[in-house]
């Protein structure tokens, strides 16, 4: 912190953190803290949580004490601190002795901005004890949500932070999270914040992250050729189900040249741990993970999250989509989708042993999911409203940009619901997608041969059909429970009461199309996002921000630090647009404060004067 504090909350974030201004909530927030009161901040990932205690922190007579169970993370958080010129340390398991000793030495003589603390270092006799030595800004507890016994990432010790409360009831206290629904906001409220506690809320809409859903055909190969298209040299995060189909998909990348790393539970605590770090510090790693691989992966630029497998819930998806473009810039958030994807995950909560009560839960979030991968609508307005938020059609997702057409399919759909109905009449069995699609097409297979099917009167009543676009309609139906898929029997198809209701014209059924793909934009060079709509950089940009970015990385790997710690990709972008010529135009751009234009402004001044 420098010797004369800055007057306001908006000087110290143009000084220290070089930003113009402030971002949605942050002021308002940063204001309530600063005058003493609790504050609940419920923000995105990527919204600017952060600040909203940092900057207090430094306002506040004292040190504040930041409470995380992402230990893992703490030692970025902090040089990031360092970095921009402040006093910051973290207690974890991760120290030995001695420098735990030297960071306490440190806080109780009152040389720290900001202490980092796991909540079960904190809950120790010790903690408990240097706390009272302290003088304390401020209480901020990250990651909020898990002190929560009904949340998906419950932490005991988050559960015992009660104790904030009864031993230093005049501290503020900041409690943040990204996901949070009613209940858990209240029951965050009434465990960690005074009464008079305030509650900020903003809007969950990532503008700049686009979503897409497609069909599923090859899945693997598909994800290749987005990867390759669209995001070449770009840092991303692919999500699949399995350790195995992990590994096999980061192997098949691999083989492609993309830099692709698997990431699961099953590898070796050290393997996760070599390949988090290669991830967080180096430009263009491919994350292939399970969801084990996530919370608080605080990676600003991960320009894309694709989706393998569908995820059970719109929870999971928004948490795990949400991991991308944290720093505002264009990212896509894409996933495949198919047939297969609905018959597993509703056979997983079938098989699963939890109670009925709970399946039925279950069985309603995942039918949202389907729901949303198969709209014909904007994605975000479905997305945002099913957390209770009220939007307009985005522009910004596939279906905007190219809406689907929805044809009347209630007549195909009644061809192929009456030949599952005959096939079965006929033999007395329940019968598969492949032989059904045989009979609707005509096709006088072998199978179709035994049963003597070609005799029935649905037989070739669907040659105008390929086998794709009846798979179409067949999934669709299955994801509207108009027809069943028995996964535990060679996954026949069997009629449902819904069938029954479309069979005799009660029920209209609505086929999405999906418009053509478009022309594909091949990227010039590997000017990474720089070929991404909205934002493309000019080649003789593009080439000044790849050299911006390999002397972040040597920096980087020089201070031991992440290079989005050195400067985020949107700083280097406006760089190399602006092309400032002294320090002095190079701390106008936002994210240069004066630490950092100290430090790193006559290197890259020189550079970009060889650029020009
Ligand atoms: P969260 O914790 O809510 O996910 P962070 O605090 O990590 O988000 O902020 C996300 C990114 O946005 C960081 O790179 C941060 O430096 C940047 N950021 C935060 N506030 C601002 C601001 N007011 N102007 C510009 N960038 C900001
Ligand atoms: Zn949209």
């Amino acid at each position: 912190m420098p010797e004369t504090p800055p007057a306001s909350p908006q000087q110290i974030l143009q000084q220290i953190w070089g930003y113009p201004d402030f971002r949605g909530m942050q002021q308002p927030v940063i204001e309530h803290v600063v005058g003493g009161g609790d504050a609940l901040v419920l923000m995105p990932t990527g919204g600017g949580k952060s600040l909203c205690f940092q900057i207090p922190a430094l306002l506040r007579p004292g040190m504040g004490v930041v409470i995380s169970p992402l230990i893992a993370l703490m030692q970025d958080q902090v040089a990031a601190l360092h970095e921009l010129g402040l006093r910051a340390a973290f207690l974890n398991s991760s120290l030995d002795a001695a420098s735990a000793r030297q960071v306490q030495a440190q806080a109780r003589a009152g040389e720290l901005d900001l202490l980092y603390m796991a909540p079960e270092r904190l809950l120790s006799e010790s903690g408990q004890r240097l706390l009272e030595q302290c003088r304390l800004a401020l209480f901020a507890i990250d990651e909020a949500h898990c002190v929560s016994q009904w949340g998906h990432d419950f932490r005991p010790e988050y559960g015992q932070l009660e104790i904030l409360r009864e031993r230093w009831p005049d501290i503020p206290r900041i409690a943040l999270t990204a996901t949070a629904d009613i209940p858990t906001r209240r029951e965050i409220a009434q465990r960690l914040l005074r009464d008079d506690a305030r509650s900020f809320v903003a809007s969950f809409d990532r503008p700049n992250i686009r979503y897409r859903v497609v069909e599923k055909r090859d899945g693997r190969a598909q994800l290749a050729q987005f990867i390759r298209d669209e995001h070449d040299g770009d840092c991303g995060v692919v999500y699949a189900l399995s350790r195995s189909s992990v590994e096999q998909v980061a192997e098949h990348l691999a083989a492609q040249g993309i830099r692709a790393l698997p990431y699961h539970a099953g590898l070796s605590a050290e393997t996760r741990a070599r390949h988090l770090r290669r991830f967080l510090d180096e430009d263009g790693v491919v994350m292939v993970a399970t969801i084990a691989f996530g919370m608080g992966i605080d990676k600003p630029d991960v320009r894309f999250v694709a989706h393998l497998d569908m995820p059970r819930s719109i929870e999971g998806y928004f948490q795990e989509t949400g991991r991308a473009g944290r720093d505002g810039l264009a990212a896509q958030a894409w996933m495949t989708y198919g047939l297969a994807d609905v018959v597993q995950q509703r056979r997983l909560i079938e098989m699963g042993d939890a109670d009925e009560a709970h399946k039925r839960l279950s069985s309603a979030k995942l039918d949202a999911m389907l729901a949303l991968a198969e709209a014909a609508d904007c994605r975000r307005v479905r997305l945002l409203g099913y957390f209770g938020e009220a939007s307009e059609p985005c522009g910004n997702c596939d279906n905007c940009l190219q809406p689907p057409e929805l044809v009347d399919a209630s007549e195909a759909a009644q061809k192929l619901l009456s030949t599952v109905y005959r096939c079965r009449q006929a033999s007395g069995t329940n019968f598969a997608a492949t032989h059904i699609i045989d009979v609707l097409r005509g096709r006088n297979s072998d199978k179709v041969q035994r049963f003597g099917h070609q005799r029935l009167s649905t037989f070739g009543i669907g040659a105008d059909w390929s086998e794709q676009d009846w798979r179409v309609l067949l999934r669709q139906l299955v994801a509207q429970h108009l027809l069943e898929v028995d996964s535990m029997h060679y996954n026949v198809l069997r009629l449902t009461d819904g069938s029954k209701q479309v069979l005799r014209g009660e029920r209209r059924v609505r086929l999405r199309r999906q418009a053509p793909a478009p022309a594909r934009r091949r990227r010039a060079g590997s000017a990474s996002t720089a070929a991404q709509p909205g934002i493309a950089l000019a080649g003789a940009d593009a080439a000044l921000f790849e050299s911006l970015r390999a002397w972040r990385a040597d920096i980087a790997r020089d201070h031991g630090v992440p290079a989005y710690v050195v400067f985020p990709d949107a700083t280097l972008r406006a760089i190399a647009q602006a092309r400032p010529l002294d320090l002095q135009q190079l701390r106008s751009i936002s994210g240069v404060g004066d630490k950092k234009r100290d430090t790193y402004g006559p290197a890259l001044v020189r550079l970009i004067a060889q650029h020009a």
